[in-house]
């Protein structure tokens, strides 16, 4: 009995160094095994997603970050490969944008947006790119005018989406003190 023990044992430590001196050769034989059982992979990667949602979205998120550039890239060419997808979203947006209802951000107004939160994404506060976030998004019935807009980096705008702020909080949304809606209004009257 100890003898099939400590064998077995041994076997396994040669397998572990076997496996570390080797990673390439086995990380290319797990991308060869899960191409010929796709769905038997998929099956297994969706209930790990399904229980580690946090981590990988954290893990995701910081990957994304340490190579902006290198994404950022991907999706202009993806963007540039698929002509037909890019614009036809725009054009949606832009027909929403344009239903009459709004009246619109005027450059200097945005500006002004910009500057009111100091060049920081109201939500996480980080100084990257600032894009246009609705507070309350567009498909919810939320306006284009200066009173629903503040600036917001890729990353919350993505991670907040359609959803609305107390929404977007519970599922674990940025939202910190120097974002209070009550300020908002403040840059229109200004
Ligand atoms: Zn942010």
């Amino acid at each position: 009995m100890r003898t099939l023990k400590a064998g077995r044992e041994k076997r396994r430590a040669w397998e572990r160094a076997h496996r570390a001196k080797n990673v390439e050769k086995y990380r290319a034989k797990c991308r060869q095994y899960y191409w010929a059982n796709p769905e038997k992979g998929r099956t297994r990667a969706r209930a790990w997603y399904a229980e580690n949602q946090e981590q990988a979205t954290r893990k995701w998120r910081e990957k994304r970050l340490e190579n902006l550039e290198y994404h950022s890239a991907r999706v202009r060419q993806w963007n540039r490969d698929n002509p037909g997808h890019a614009s036809a979203y725009n054009a949606k947006r832009r027909h929403r944008l344009l239903d009459g209802r709004s009246r619109g951000v005027k450059a200097e107004e945005w500006t002004a947006i910009k500057e009111y939160f100091c060049d920081l994404c109201a939500y996480c506060l980080h100084p990257l790119r600032l894009e246009r976030d609705h507070v309350e998004s567009l498909d919810r019935g939320g306006l284009d005018e200066p009173d629903n807009i503040v600036p917001a980096c890729k990353s919350c705008n993505c991670s907040k989406g359609k959803a609305s702020l107390i929404e977007w909080m519970r599922r674990g949304g940025r939202v910190t003190r120097a974002f209070l809606p009550a300020n908002v209004g403040v840059v229109r009257a200004a």
